[in-house]
């Protein structure tokens, strides 16, 4: 590869005007010369425009050179490249100096990185866009029963007779200003979008059943509500039923740090009833009132970038997508690149089914035109040039195609405050904590909150009773936390999710050596850790209690191989009820020291007898374990 570097920087702004003027200044467009049909048009050559996976072609096209006069002086370079090798920038920038065009490449607009690209808008063209709500709360609490009467309010569209498409989101019209909602409710898809780095949302509404009161799913849809930095609005439901209580909601809400607006607290409550349409429409009223206070603002005159909410193949009409508009101006006939893929948009519907000319900032439009399927939650952006717009889809393709053979990065606790990392200060610590008991996630988090260390925050996003499950890692990933588990073990599926995801579990049995390993990460000390590898898992299917003896576990291997000087942990409905050591392993009347994968065995614990049947037994050794 020819390092040797243009004698003239090109890329200097005085000289690439010179540059120009005197191209342009030479042709004949500019000596005011009028063309004749037999006289050919003297070429003008242009900049050489560098980007990702640039080739040949490109190359020419972007300096207005033919391709063979870029074939040969490559050629003369000593590089033997086809029209469609891609250049690499090096190369490229030699060669716009044999050339003698100015090179320009502009690392700010690495489109391959689109979704790192910050575009900044003129403050004089943003205007008010709608608010984007998620529904979330408990299942059963009327979530989707909401979502539908909501939808039913809307003005009856009369060309298009109402009938609502299920494209993902849509969107009513309250006191002439617009609401989008998303129709997936939950926070399970929530926070799997802001795990891809989707910012779909702006405003969360929490239902909660006035019969039924605050429920887990409801505490879990707070922390994920928190996590996003959304605003919240409570919608106490089912104030049609006899026995509904809105105040009992109020006050435990309240105990989960949710104070009412009447109570003098900053979170709206709206009493309704989603079944019989009570309150809806106060409810709209106070989602525009946040939206107005929180002055949700886009340009609608830039080009259009987004998020995918939904995706499909259709067999008809091919690949088609949900986009909703973050900011510009989506049309059909745009050239956008959207995750890995790119489209030139044919034919956009909204939530009506009606094909649609534009879709404005929060708008929720199906798009046709895309080459392949995009993923949920991938970002789009219109970029105006359909070869550049493959181009750039080509390339991140295969990024993702070699990415995903390597390694995720895991956010480690070792990793966070590493001693190499320069200014720890205002760096914040997340946390997700789950435990056993209430009593050991309160005392585990009470005393990480006395936890200081200079310039570190500590934020706790979210602690409950309980084992470690998938929406945990979500929410560990989407907000880059380590997840700290007491006395608890997550099932090997939940365990490979996190590893996939690169979320880090860390699992104690004693508070104190979890505060420690905090302190000790915080400082940027954090030692290698010991951890327990798990080796196999056995389920217990039977019981025999051996009067004198004990109780004998008759167990089958569901995972790995359990071995007999190996630390076992008996795990119910994920909860570790006793951690110790066999005092003995069969099989049949032998005693083992190893039973693998598929085989039944006959297990005792020393000092436990308490086992059922169902319990699983976990198998693991402790291991110096490397910081990812
Ligand atoms: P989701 O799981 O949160 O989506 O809950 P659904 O919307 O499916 O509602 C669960 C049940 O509660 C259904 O039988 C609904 O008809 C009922 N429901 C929802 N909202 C209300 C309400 O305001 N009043 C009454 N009485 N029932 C409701």
């Amino acid at each position: 590869m020819p390092n040797k570097k243009p004698t003239t920087d090109v890329r200097d702004k005085k000289k690439y005007e010179n540059n120009r003027n005197y191209n342009y200044n030479n042709s004949s467009r500019n000596s005011g010369k009028k063309y004749s049909n037999t006289k050919p048009v003297p070429k003008v050559k242009k900049p050489l425009f560098f980007f990702d996976g640039m080739t040949v072609s490109d190359i020419s096209e972007s300096t207005n050179i033919n391709v063979s006069e870029v074939v040969k002086t490559l050629m003369m370079m000593g590089i033997m490249a086809a029209q469609n090798q891609s250049l690499d920038k090096d190369t490229a920038e030699l060669l716009a100096g044999e050339l003698k065009v100015p090179f320009e490449v502009d690392d700010t607009k690495d489109y391959t990185n689109f979704e790192k690209l910050e575009f900044e808008d003129d403050k004089k063209d943003l205007v008010s866009r709608p608010p984007v709500v998620t529904i979330m709360g408990h299942v059963d609490h009327g979530k989707t029963t909401l979502l539908d009467t909501i939808r039913n309010t809307r003005v009856v569209d009369s060309e298009f007779g109402g009938i609502t498409q299920a494209i993902g989101a849509y969107q009513v019209e309250r006191n002439g200003k617009k609401i989008t909602f998303i129709d997936t409710p939950g926070h399970a898809a929530f926070t799997e979008m802001r795990a891809r780095g989707a910012k779909i949302t702006d405003i969360v509404v929490l239902v909660v059943a006035a019969d039924d009161g605050v429920m887990p799913q409801t505490k879990e849809a707070i922390d994920h509500a928190h996590a996003s930095k959304c605003p919240i609005i409570v919608a106490v439901n089912k104030i049609d039923k006899p026995n509904s209580n809105p105040d009992r909601c109020r006050q435990e809400l309240s105990d989960l740090g949710l104070l009412p607006e009447e109570w003098g607290g900053d979170v709206p409550f709206v009493n309704i009833s989603a079944l019989r349409g009570t309150n809806v429409d106060l409810l709209l009223d106070t989602i525009q009132l946040v939206a107005e206070m929180q002055e949700y603002k886009a340009n609608p005159k830039r080009e259009a970038m987004g998020y995918v909410v939904e995706s499909k193949l259709d067999k008809a009409k091919g690949p088609t997508a949900t986009f909703l508009v973050k900011n510009g101006t989506l049309h059909p006939s745009d050239i956008l690149v959207c995750g890995d893929t790119y489209a030139k948009v044919r034919v956009m519907y909204n939530d009506l089914g009606k094909q649609v000319k534009t879709a404005l900032p929060s708008d929720p439009v199906s798009v046709i035109g895309l080459n392949d399927v995009p993923q949920a939650g991938d970002q789009f952006l219109v970029i105006g040039d359909e070869r550049k717009a493959k181009h750039i889809a080509e390339v991140r393709t295969f990024r993702s195609f070699s990415k995903s053979k390597e390694k995720t990065k895991v956010i480690s606790l070792e990793d966070m405050f590493s001693k190499s990392d320069e200014g720890l200060e205002n760096k914040e610590l997340k946390l997700v904590i789950k435990g056993d008991t209430s009593g050991s996630v309160e005392a585990m988090k009470g005393a990480l909150e006395k936890i200081s260390v200079n310039g570190i925050t500590l934020s706790i996003i979210r602690s409950s009773v309980g084992t470690i499950t998938e929406t945990d890692v979500l929410l560990a990933q989407a907000s880059g936390a380590v997840i700290m588990g007491f006395n608890v073990l997550p099932l090997a599926n939940v365990k490979d999710f996190a590893k996939q995801k690169g979320v880090q579990i860390r699992l104690y049995n004693i508070i104190y050596k979890a505060l420690e390993d905090i302190e000790a990460a915080m400082k940027g000390m954090l030692s290698p850790v010991f951890e327990d590898k798990s080796i196999g898992e056995a389920e217990v299917r039977q019981i025999f209690k051996i009067s004198k003896i004990g109780t004998v576990a008759g167990a089958f291997v569901t995972s790995g191989s359990i071995k007999r000087s190996a630390d076992v942990k008996v795990v119910r409905d994920g909860i570790v009820i006793y951690e110790g050591k066999l005092s003995s392993l069969k099989r049949f009347k032998d005693d083992v020291k190893e039973v693998k994968n598929g085989f039944d065995c006959g297990i005792m614990i020393e000092n436990f007898n308490d086992i059922k049947v169902g319990d699983i037994m976990e198998f693991s050794v402790s291991e110096e374990v490397e910081s990812e």
